[in-house]
């Protein structure tokens, strides 16, 4: 999932100055997940904004944010609230606030940062597990992804530097490396370990991205 935090309350009081009155935009997806955008931080946000003066006009949490057909339609669903609005908060991933931004011709502020594509472990602890490279290993690796979870993003590892099973980035965490060889000597196989990975062809992460499912 798209790993968000909200902005402070400085930053966010800044790009509201203003605007007085507010239609506030959640997530029921990524954003209600690692509670940064769900309808408790609306909820939350709602009454933080009151206290500092600003009228909230309405809100909505949208099932998915990003998915523009579904955006268009919630914030049609709710026209009078929104067009009362002088500008809309989005709690919502970059994909979330650039979805509602083509929705609606109001102003629209986002008010979280999105951060990486991971997993959450526990609330609060949220580890970065994928960089979309386009040309996925994990089949050879063991389900781990040596791109995103090797401090350089090597394809033939491990390096020189690694020190019993530990990174030399960082000696707190595990080589990525190490990590791939033993859970792929588990499991009886040779995975990457069997040839030399070959550069990745980054044309397939050329921006923007696009992609569309053959029928
Ligand atoms: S190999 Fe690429 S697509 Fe697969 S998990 Fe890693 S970064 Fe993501
Ligand atoms: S020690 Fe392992 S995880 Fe760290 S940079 Fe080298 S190969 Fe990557």
């Amino acid at each position: 999932m798209i790993i968000s935090e909200q902005k402070s309350k400085e930053e966010l009081q800044q790009v509201l100055e203003g605007k007085t009155r507010l239609f506030l935009v959640g997530c029921a997806a990524c954003a209600t997940a690692c509670k940064a955008g769900g309808e408790e931080e609306v909820f939350r946000m709602q009454e933080w904004l009151a206290s500092i003066g600003k009228e909230i006009t309405g809100s909505v949490i949208i099932d998915e944010a990003c998915h523009i057909m579904r955006a268009g339609r919630d914030l049609r669903q709710n026209r009078s609230q929104v067009e009362e609005a002088e500008a809309l908060l989005v709690l919502a991933c970059g994909a979330g606030i650039q979805s509602i931004s083509s929705s609606t011709e109001k102003l629209v502020i986002g008010g979280l940062n999105s951060l990486f594509l991971g997993n959450i472990r526990r609330f609060g602890q949220y580890e970065q597990k994928c960089s979309l490279c386009g040309e996925c290993i994990l089949n050879e690796t063991a389900g781990i992804c040596p791109v995103t979870t090797c401090a350089k993003g090597l394809l033939n590892g491990p390096c020189g530097g690694m020190e019993e099973g530990k990174c030399e980035a960082d000696r707190d965490i595990e080589c990525a490396w190490h990590l791939i060889f033993e859970r792929l000597k588990k499991q009886g196989r040779k995975g990457v370990f069997r040839r030399s990975v070959q550069p990745k062809d980054w044309g397939k992460v050329r921006k923007p991205g696009r992609h569309k499912i053959k029928p």
